[in-house]
Formats: C-alpha cells, sequence, structure tokens
C-alpha cells in the first residue's frame, strides 16, 4: 500500500518552479469577489446556479454536461470510484482496471490505489510521445478507465484528438476514457468535440493552473449527461466551497488575465528552449506551462543548488522514461529568466 501522494518540500518566500502554479497569482477581481461575500454567504450551504451557468457558457457547453469539482483531483478520484463500481462480469470477477501510459500524474494512481481497483501502466516510449498503439493493446475486458493526458504532465506532450477518439472505441462496453486537460489553456486542444458521437469519454479540466486558484480548489469534469450521473451520485453536494464558487466566476470574467499569463507562458517555454539550446541539453516541445529537461547525471545536485537559491523546480528523475529530467515552470517571464540565470550558473560553474 501507498502512502498516497507525496506533497513536494518548497520553503516560504521561494520561487515555486515545482508545481505548475501560476506564479503571478490570480485576477485581482477574484479577491474582490472574496472581498465582497457577506455573512450569510459563509453561514449558508452554497448556491451553485449562477457559477455553474458562467462556467458552462465559458466552455461553451450545456450546462447539464458540466460537474463542478473541488479541484480536478476531486474529478480524477470521482472517475476511479464510478469505474471501480461497475463489476467487471468478463474475467471471473477480476477487480476494475485502470489504465495510465507513463509517465503520468501521480494521482492517477494514488486514486486507483484508494478505491481498490487494479493499476496497469504501459511503458513509456524512449521518446516519452503518446503511445496509441501500447494503450491499445493494454485494453482488456477488465479496463475500465483510461486516464489520457493532454497536454501531459510531466512531458508538456500533447496528444491527438483522433488518437483519444480511437482509444475511447476500443475500450469495453462501460469504460470511461478520461482526457485530463489540466493544461488546456496553453495549448487550446481539447476533446470536446469528440462527446456528442463518444459518450464514454470524460475531460477534466482545473482553474488551478491557467486561471491561478490552486489554492481555492476549483476544476470540472464535462460529459454527457448520462455520463456524468455517476460522479454527480459520488461528489459531496456542497464540495466546491463559496470562496471558490466566488473567485471562479471572477476568475472568468477577467479573459484579460488568462490571456497576459498564456502569452508570458509562450515567451518562457520558448527561453527554456532556446536555453536548452545553449547548454546542448535535450528538452520536449511543450503544450504546458511547463518544459521537461533533460540534466542527466546532474540532475539531482541541479535540483538542489537552485533550491539552496530558493528556486525550486521538479526532479522527476525516478519517473519512467524521465530518468536525469527536471520539470520547471515556464510561466511568468521574469521567473523564467531568474531560473534560468540560476540554471547556466550552476551547470556552467560561472558562480
Ligand atoms: C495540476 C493537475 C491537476 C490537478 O488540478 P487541481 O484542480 O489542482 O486538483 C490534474 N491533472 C493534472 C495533469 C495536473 O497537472
Amino acid at each position: 500500500m501507498s502512502a498516497g501522494y507525496q506533497r513536494p518540500f518548497a520553503a516560504t518566500g521561494g520561487l515555486r518552479l515545482h508545481l505548475n502554479e501560476n506564479t503571478g497569482g490570480c485576477s485581482p477581481g477574484v479577491l474582490d469577489a472574496i472581498r465582497a461575500l457577506e455573512a450569510e454567504d459563509a453561514s449558508f450551504y452554497p448556491e451553485y446556479e449562477q457559477v455553474v451557468r458562467d462556467t458552462a457558457d465559458y466552455l461553451g457547453i450545456p450546462e447539464d454536461w458540466l460537474l463542478l469539482t473541488n479541484g480536478l483531483d476531486e474529478g480524477i478520484l470521482a472517475a476511479s470510484v464510478a469505474a471501480a463500481r461497475t463489476r467487471v462480469v468478463e474475467g471471473g470477477g477480476v477487480r476494475p482496471e485502470s489504465l495510465v501510459p507513463l509517465p503520468a500524474f501521480d494521482m492517477y494512481g494514488v486514486c486507483t490505489e484508494a478505491v481498490g481497483a487494479t493499476l496497469k501502466t504501459v511503458p513509456p516510449r524512449p521518446d516519452l510521445q503518446f503511445d496509441e498503439d501500447g494503450v491499445l493493446r493494454a485494453i482488456g475486458p477488465a479496463t475500465r478507465l483510461v486516464f489520457i493526458t493532454s497536454p501531459n504532465n510531466p512531458t508538456g506532450v500533447r496528444v491527438e484528438r483522433d488518437a483519444i477518439g480511437r482509444i475511447a472505441a476500443a475500450v469495453p462496453a462501460g469504460a470511461l476514457v478520461f482526457v485530463d486537460e489540466a493544461y488546456h489553456d496553453f495549448c487550446g486542444d481539447t476533446a470536446i468535440p469528440l462527446l456528442p458521437r463518444q459518450p464514454n469519454i470524460i475531460v477534466g479540466r482545473t482553474f488551478a493552473k491557467g486561471h491561478g486558484l490552486a489554492a481555492l480548489r476549483a476544476g470540472c469534469v464535462i460529459a454527457r449527461p448520462e455520463t456524468l450521473q455517476p460522479l454527480r451520485a459520488i461528489v459531496p453536494p456542497y464540495s466546491v466551497n463559496i470562496c471558490a464558487a466566488a473567485g471562479l466566476r471572477a476568475a472568468l470574467r477577467d479573459r484579460d488575465h488568462l490571456t497576459h499569463y498564456v502569452d508570458e507562458v509562450r515567451k518562457s517555454r520558448d527561453m527554456v528552449y532556446r536555453a536548452c539550446e545553449r547548454l546542448r541539453l535535450q528538452y520536449w516541445e511543450s503544450g504546458a506551462n511547463f518544459v521537461l529537461v533533460r540534466i542527466g547525471d546532474r540532475a539531482a545536485d541541479l535540483v538542489r543548488a537552485l533550491a539552496a537559491r530558493g528556486i525550486y523546480v521538479r526532479d522527476r528523475s525516478s519517473e519512467p522514461g524521465c530518468e536525469g529530467c527536471v520539470r520547471i515552470t515556464a510561466g511568468v517571464v521574469e521567473h523564467t529568466r531568474r531560473c534560468l540565470t540560476a540554471i547556466e550558473e550552476v551547470l556552467c560553474g560561472t558562480r
């Protein structure tokens, strides 16, 4: 039994480039909305009518295709519970399986274990590109859930929408394909257009990354109403608190804030790429607000040396296929610049 998710350390006041957070903060409108709450807003159970309407409008979907969650993590947990509840008839009572192509976001494994399902992983390709054939081969009668992350975390690699469609068509009846689009804002890719014809797909989104609401906890899952029904029955009725609900509405209204951050991300990613080329380091082109860089043998030393300077990046060396790799958040340009300067100093021994 694993101990669940391991929280990475960062000292207070440091430059946090290890969790893909928006290091520029949320829209000021979010704080105004929270300040404008009144005593009864805190003492009454929250109503979600307005925030559901605003979020569905923002996403361009009908309201009954949307379920707001306490961060996308809760959506992942709810899908895991829903999948584990369906009995596997074929195969003589074997445990339901969740399929995860590696390397992957930690929570799929954590949630699969938490609900007592079996985690089946697909090993990474050497180039870390999405292994559609590997996933198709790994699908079996016990498959109840397939996690696909696009762009992927920790690689930033995007998955073609048609590949997702082919996988959704290949899973057994009743199985779900969960498309985690936590980093949608930074590339625009989405599987939502597949939903009308492929009702076994669930799309997950978070407002933690682009909109900077990580601490408020605001995410959602999107699917056809009949697909969402089992998840609605699992997520507690007041899971999203009033600060998150009010803050989310304000965040969605401030489109300029998001546009500005996405623009910073584009510039930052390019800066990381150029630095990697100067330093002759391998990197993966990213559709997200981070870049995976292969440092090699010195990865752990680099992470330590940066931490000593108050800059936190994430050592991903222990992830399959990511030996010697660190993941660096590429958001606010000024923060990226500070990090890259420090990396060049450490690796080139200029100071
Ligand atoms: C950050 C992240 C999440 C979690 O989002 P929250 O809304 O903070 O729970 C989910 N999936 C991936 C791939 C992520 O990187």
